[in-house]
């Protein structure tokens, strides 16, 4: 049933977006962080014996899909990601979308695929905080970068941290929404790869890793990989912030996930997010539409 088990601390494999990896904490009252994997696991275990916490590492869709299954549960997330869930336009409105087209598509998409409902948020939680699990104890550590209220799970007696987003997976990270920050991401993972924990458990991709923080520096490579690509394409020659998305540095030609992700818009954000910091570094210029080198 479990992918990985450490004492209470268990972790179910979610498939494919808009799923997401589980993390089970099986002590005192269970808990469940991220309670989008398999319904008829997570189903099972309330019927052993209630779950009595669901914990969201942060307001995204993908993140959510079976919290409808537990109503009763208390619902906690960070204070900063907790409007989302008060209003589903907040959340809609966090994802940048372009035009009404957009926002219906994925106001469908968040009702109808990922559940979304509003939820009053029990408790929010904040850097730092120690959640207590009968004998379990998890540290809350605040790691904004993906969206501003994303959270990591530190479990210091299992010496393992639970990174949600922060994913490890190839691609590299994703920093594309109105609240996203490269500089944040990077110290956020600058502070998980300073933690000494054996194992690492992500929401995506893989899901279980050996604690070693070379994994993760490769991780955050992807962002200065990324940067690199697009400060060789502006050495062509000014380019307008459309040629640059067209160029498809992070994702490739344009392509639609599930008919209401675009991951063309994913790309223009975090190109623009890129072109943002070259600016204040001092390596680029904007005139008129174009960007160039300085
Ligand atoms: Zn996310
Ligand atoms: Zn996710």
């Amino acid at each position: 049933m479990f992918d990985y088990e450490n004492g209470p601390v268990k972790f179910i494999h979610g498939g494919r977006y808009p799923h997401c990896h589980t993390v089970f904490i099986d002590d005192g009252p269970r808990a469940l962080i991220d309670a989008a994997s398999q319904e008829d696991v997570l189903l099972s275990l309330h019927r052993e014996r209630p779950i009595e916490t669901l914990i969201v590492s942060h307001g995204h869709e993908d993140h959510i899909m079976h919290n409808h299954l537990f109503p009763e549960a208390d619902f906690w997330v960070h204070e900063i990601d907790a409007p989302v869930f008060s209003d589903v336009d907040r959340l809609i409105d966090s994802y940048t979308p372009e035009s009404a087209d957009e926002r219906s598509k994925w106001r469908d998409a968040l009702i109808n695929v990922c559940h979304y409902e509003v939820r009053e948020v029990d408790r929010r939680l904040a850097d730092g905080d120690v959640l207590q699990f009968g004998e379990t104890t998890c540290r809350v550590i605040h790691t904004p970068g993906h969206t501003p209220g994303h959270c990591c799970f530190h479990f210091p007696d299992q010496r393992l941290v639970f990174m949600a987003d922060l994913d490890l997976v190839k691609a590299g990270p994703y920093y594309g929404d109105v609240g996203s920050s490269i500089e944040d991401t990077i110290s956020s993972l600058e502070y998980l790869a300073a933690l000494d924990v054996d194992t690492y458990l992500t929401a995506h991709g893989k899901g279980v890793y050996e604690g070693d923080p070379e994994t993760i520096k490769r991780y955050m490579g992807v962002i200065f990989e990324r940067e690199e690509m697009l400060l060789e394409f502006l050495e062509e020659g000014p380019k307008t912030l459309e040629e640059i998305t067209r160029k498809g540095i992070i994702y490739g030609p344009p392509k639609i996930i599930m008919g209401f992700w675009d991951l063309a818009l994913s790309e223009k954000y975090m190109m623009s997010k890129h072109l943002r910091r070259l600016q204040d570094q001092g390596n680029v210029i904007l005139e008129g539409e174009h960007f160039h080198l300085k």
